[in-house]
């Protein structure tokens, strides 16, 4: 992570205002549900990212493990959302240790997007 990037990511301060603010919602708001991420992922064992909880279709069709990881080797456009989830990608996320790894609370797949962008490569997407 760059020092832009550092700088723009949430830190501890800004974390635990989200957190607060997802907890007065959801007290004062009961019919409806709130997600967030980064956010939920603690009480949820980890990174939802990537199909183990859900993953997210970009304006192109490209299947990402989430909106914030822009990374897809495949396209719903060409193929059905049961094979995008099992997309190699997605299979070598959840397969692998990253998703499930103890993080502070930030974003795992930013954290390591080192580790995404190699199996990427590997991919040779
Ligand atoms: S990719 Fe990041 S923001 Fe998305 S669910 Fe995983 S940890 Fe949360």
């Amino acid at each position: 992570m760059n020092e832009e990037e550092k700088a723009a990511a949430p830190d501890d301060g800004d974390r635990e205002f989200i957190t607060e603010s997802i907890r007065r919602l959801r007290s004062e708001r009961e019919d409806m549900l709130f997600i967030s991420f980064p956010g939920d992922e603690k009480s949820s064992g980890g990174c939802l990212a990537a199909g183990r909880g859900f993953f997210h279709i970009n304006s192109h069709g490209g299947a990402e493990p989430c909106p914030v990881s822009a990374f897809s080797d495949i396209n719903v456009k060409d193929t059905s959302l049961r094979a995008a989830i099992d997309s190699g990608l997605f299979a070598a996320l959840r397969d692998g240790r990253i998703l499930n790894e103890d993080h502070s609370g930030g974003c795992v797949l930013y954290e390591k997007k080192d580790q995404v962008e190699a199996i990427m490569k590997h991919l040779s997407v």
